[in-house]
């Protein structure tokens, strides 16, 4: 069967749906294929457990994607329309260190200065310096990052334009491991600010991290892990209506296997099943740079492209466990019990530093040097029965163990186990008693269920130099056009990568409308769009 759309777009990540809902807005049909029963990719809510129990399979922060106009501005009137309200919780943070000690961070930014002070009064001090400073920049990576590659000047020279941005050029060049020791002395102050760089999965004494040592925290700092209530699939689920409502649709169970290439030109999509997609203007690509090369004939590809795809990092993969308990995981304290969203553990920083060379050089870790968990439910109670908890505990990890990715099915428990034991030392009520059901997914497990997340990893491949602004995916293919006519790349693959940010697909949308004709800031704006953009309801001509 042949179908029809403007626009097709492979894979219905949140990056992809905010790509498709822009086009939408100026008056594009959309037509959006989802490999998966249910569209999201890592932006979905289930109820992987139990009913009543909804679980963020994947992702549960959206502090990035609160500040991108998309809901910043409500540019597609989903915030208000779809009733998307976020809480942001108080404390921000509570991590556990290997002698009993701990650190709270709170939205109280003077209370969490206080907590770096008793430590050390010079770290303190380095962390209010660490947050003024960056504040100063801070609009100039925002712009940077919110402009497609070549349609705006390089974040390199908006840094040298700046009085203070010399710093900056060098400190995004440093790894985060030299940013914190430089500027902090205690290792309290370190190993906290290593749990919260290492959140993304970037091992941190890799040149390109250095931002990541200020730009996560000053994020929580100013805004806290904000949550989305309800659950991330709500997102998603705005953004598929939005679609819909606008003349679109999003199809599940459709894993699409090749691009269609007519005359240079890429006109469509097949899907497993062997059925043909036709688009009008355009295909929208989320598929996994590294999958996409087998997706067109021989050839295709220019060297270059496929050198960079070659070489490409697909980064650390993600191990985790999912549990519905009857109550939270309370961290004991000298001052009583302390529960937080987002909460952890982590090791000194030499433990956290070879966790990421490890890790990097593909050997499996069995002790526990920094371990995130979950309990959303803390800040929004509705999505568990009364009093319960769902809990999600994520850890980086290696694809292959010694044996290979088959040895997972049995090793994977008792890695869970021995994390739980070492979580214990510090919640020591958060016992097996407490628990109604568990899970546990290892990273060939993560990549089954989303084959955007090559090896179980959850950003689209490692954000080191290599992959970063104009060299992701990479060098010279960076502004979402890619080098076959009429297909576009969107997603954690492209800049900035992954996590729940919005910005690639918003940005995929900004040079797709230029490429049609249309001024984009006549779509990427509160209201506006639709007829006004496109030309008629239906879509312009082809
Ligand atoms: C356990 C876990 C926890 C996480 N926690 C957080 C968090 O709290 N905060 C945060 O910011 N980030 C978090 N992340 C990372 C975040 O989920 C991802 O970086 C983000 O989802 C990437 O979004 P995306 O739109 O680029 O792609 P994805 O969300 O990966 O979506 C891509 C979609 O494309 C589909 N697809 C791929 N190939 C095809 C094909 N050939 N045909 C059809 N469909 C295809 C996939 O099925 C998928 O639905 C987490 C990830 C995991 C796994």
């Amino acid at each position: 069967m042949v179908e029809d759309a403007d626009v097709v777009v492979a894979g219905a990540g949140h990056n992809s749906l905010i790509t498709a809902c822009y086009l939408a807005k100026a008056g594009y049909r959309c037509l959006v294929l989802e490999a998966n029963p249910i569209p999201g990719g890592g932006a979905v809510t289930e109820e992987l457990l139990a009913p009543g129990y909804a679980i963020d399979t994947c992702a549960t922060g959206h502090t990035l994607l609160c500040t991108n106009p998309v809901l910043a501005d409500d540019e597609l009137g989903i915030v208000a329309g779809d009733d998307l309200a976020y809480v942001d919780p108080d404390p921000v943070a509570h991590v556990a260190f290997p002698d009993g000690g701990h650190f709270t961070m709170t939205l109280d930014r003077e209370q969490t200065v206080a907590e770096f002070g008793r430590f050390s009064a010079a770290d303190a001090r380095a962390y209010e310096r660490l947050l003024d400073d960056y504040a100063e920049v801070a609009p100039i990576f925002a712009r940077a990052q919110h402009t497609p590659s070549g349609m705006g000047p390089p974040l390199d020279q908006l840094l040298a334009e700046h009085p203070k941005g010399r710093v900056w050029q060098r400190r995004r060049m440093l790894s985060a491991w030299d940013v914190i020791r430089t500027e902090f002395e205690s290792k309290e102050a370190r190993s906290f600010l290593m749990w919260m760089a290492f959140q993304t999965f970037q091992a941190l004494d890799v040149p390109g991290t250095g931002v990541l040592a200020s730009s996560i925290v000053a994020g929580r700092q100013r805004r806290s892990w904000s949550v989305l209530r309800g659950g991330t699939g709500r997102l998603t689920q705005a953004l598929a209506a939005y679609i819909e409502r606008h003349g679109g649709e999003v199809r599940c169970n459709q894993p699409v296997r090749r691009l269609l290439v007519d005359g240079g030109r890429c006109t469509g999509v097949e899907t497993e099943s062997g059925e043909q997609f036709r688009a009008s203007r355009a295909v929208v690509s989320t598929i996994h740079v590294v999958h996409l090369m087998d997706m067109v004939p021989p050839g295709t590809w220019p060297e270059e492209l496929e050198y960079a795809v070659r070489t490409y990092d697909v980064g650390i993969p993600g191990f985790g466990i999912y549990i519905l308990s009857d109550l939270p995981p309370e961290f004991a304290t000298p001052a009583g019990p302390v529960t937080a969203v987002s909460a952890g553990t982590v090791g000194w920083p030499e433990d956290v530093l070879k966790l990421g060379f490890d890790l990097r050089h593909g050997r499996f870790v069995d002790e526990v040097p920094w371990l995130l968990v979950a309990t959303p439910t803390l800040a929004d109670p509705g999505r568990a029965p009364q009093g319960h908890h769902t809990v999600k505990i994520l850890s980086p990890q290696v694809y292959d163990l010694p044996a290979g990715p088959a040895g997972w099915p049995e090793a994977k428990e008792a890695h869970a186990k021995r994390q739980l034991e070492y979580l214990r030392r510090f919640t020591p009520g958060f016992t097996d008693e407490h628990f109604l059901a568990s899970l546990v997914k290892a990273p060939p497990d993560i990549e089954a269920t989303n084959r955007h997340m090559v090896h179980g990893t959850f950003h689209g491949g490692d954000r080191g130099v290599a992959q970063s602004g104009p060299g992701r995916p990479a060098p010279g293919w960076a502004g979402h056009r890619m080098p076959l006519e009429g297909l576009y790349q969107t997603g954690a693959t492209t800049n900035p990568g992954g996590s729940i940010t919005g910005v690639p697909g918003r940005n995929a949308a900004r040079v797709i409308l230029t490429d049609f004709g249309i001024d984009p800031a006549t779509v990427l704006c509160a209201g506006g769009g639709s007829a006004g953009a496109a030309g008629s309801p239906q879509g312009p001509a082809a």
